[in-house]
């Protein structure tokens, strides 16, 4: 937790252009998914920001001189992060949003959360600190700074919400005005702290039900309940099981040639999943496949019950929720677009590019234990074809009871019932 109402902490940073130790001079600036301070030079006199370790910058810190043209990161594994924080200061277009103030709280401590972020799993896991801190610092008052799409995520009625509306994809932008409301805020508080909201907080302790208001599968119905697989489709990320393509589809991220390339990318997934449907039909006949997600492009030309949108708000989200908690599995590529599927539903089969190798479980829900855990949770070689990707479905669906019986050794019964996770 870092003390910032009043703030008298002295955060040191590198200096990006002579290496120095600086220590800042007691301004914060809220950009948005950071919180800078403000940092003069005593060698060189440079002035420069230096991110807060909160959120993605306590992994990747980084400097940088007002002007843009010093600063200090990790180039090989930050840059992701750390470029849209450059450009932002760099570009004229900063965002304008309307930032609202919804269940106020009169006053006290205050901890804050930051989950301001453009990309929604990230939003999503820095939320659950909220409902860690909730049960860590009961007495204290909490606020969320959240994009409003999210709002929805906050289920508890004493928390604070700090509400931006702006698209998920400006969120990186510098936003104005955020730095001069958010500080008014902190008027109404006796002190105020921030979160270092971790990005990968523990997941014991959570309780999705609680936060997404919809009761995950239950591991004792898995036999009973109409069967049902669920594939989360992606316009931007694909299942292509094919060398060419996939040197094709890095190729146009490189050069910037995605627009013309998606389309035929979106007709060889929708191909794969009609090879797995009709595989999977053979085995489970009774199987119910539905699609979710975000895009339509690549027509489904067999049958399933196609869910997928061109635009997310929260009545979707919930409709989705309600699939994806009745369903036995999900499936889908690797991504943030994973967490709340995998949340929710008993099993997964993600299909795992090879550069996300070192990103494994990052965007799983929960975790079964023991034996189960591995059951339930399969990750497969993105070049996988629709056949291995069904054999995978297919043992998993009748296996099931066997591995289910065997639990009883390795787990207390009341703990198999609910579905504890570790
Ligand atoms: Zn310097």
């Amino acid at each position: 937790m870092i003390e910032i109402y009043p703030y008298n902490e002295s955060i040191p940073a590198n200096c990006p252009r002579c290496g120095a130790e600086s220590k800042d001079i007691g301004e914060l600036f809220f950009q948005g998914t950071h919180v800078l301070s403000e940092q003069n030079c005593r060698d060189c006199g440079l002035d420069f920001y230096a991110t807060l370790p909160i959120g993605h910058a306590a992994l990747f810190p980084v400097a940088f001189s007002r002007n843009g043209n010093h600063f200090r990161y990790n180039r090989e594994e930050g840059s992701w992060m750390v470029r849209p924080l450059i450009e932002s200061f760099q570009n004229e277009s900063d965002a304008q949003a309307e930032i609202k103030l919804l269940q106020p709280n009169p006053g006290g401590d205050l901890i804050l959360v930051n989950c301001l972020d453009s990309c929604f799993g990230h939003v999503f896991t820095k939320l659950w600190n909220v409902y860690l801190l909730k049960k860590q610092f009961p007495s204290k008052t909490l606020a969320v700074l959240v994009p409003a799409r999210c709002r929805w995520l906050i289920t508890d009625g004493e928390v604070e919400i700090w509400s931006v509306d702006l698209p998920l994809e400006e969120m990186g932008k510098c936003m104005l005005g955020l730095d001069a409301w958010v500080k008014e805020q902190f008027r109404r508080f006796a002190s105020v702290a921030l979160s270092e909201v971790p990005v990968h907080p523990p997941l014991e302790g959570l309780d999705f039900e609680e936060i997404l208001r919809a009761r995950p599968f239950a591991l004792e119905d898995f036999d009973h309940q109409p069967l049902q697989v669920t594939f989360i489709w992606r316009s931007d990320r694909f299942w292509l099981n094919s060398r060419l393509l996939d040197f094709l589809h890095k190729a146009s991220i490189k050069f910037g040639f995605q627009d013309p390339v998606r389309r035929l990318f979106c007709y060889r997934q929708a191909s794969l999943l009609g090879q797995l449907a009709r595989k999977l039909r053979k085995s489970l006949p009774e199987a119910r496949l539905v699609v979710t997600g975000l895009g339509k492009e690549g027509r489904l030309h067999w049958r399933c019950q196609d869910e997928r949108v061109e635009a997310i708000d929260e009545a979707v989200e919930r409709t989705w929720n309600e699939i994806y908690r009745h369903s036995q599995l999900v499936l889908g590529v690797h991504g943030s677009h994973m967490l709340i599927p995998t949340a929710l539903s008993a099993g997964f089969v993600e299909i795992l590019p090879r550069h996300k190798v070192p990103h494994l479980t990052e965007d799983i829900g929960r975790h079964h234990r023991g034996r189960m855990g591995h059951f339930l949770g399969r990750f497969v070689d993105e070049f996988s074809s629709p056949d291995l990707v069904a054999r995978h479905v297919v043992s998993m669906v009748k296996g099931f009871g066997r591995v289910y019986k065997g639990l009883d050794e390795e787990i207390p019964k009341s703990e198999k019932i609910l579905g504890v996770e570790s």
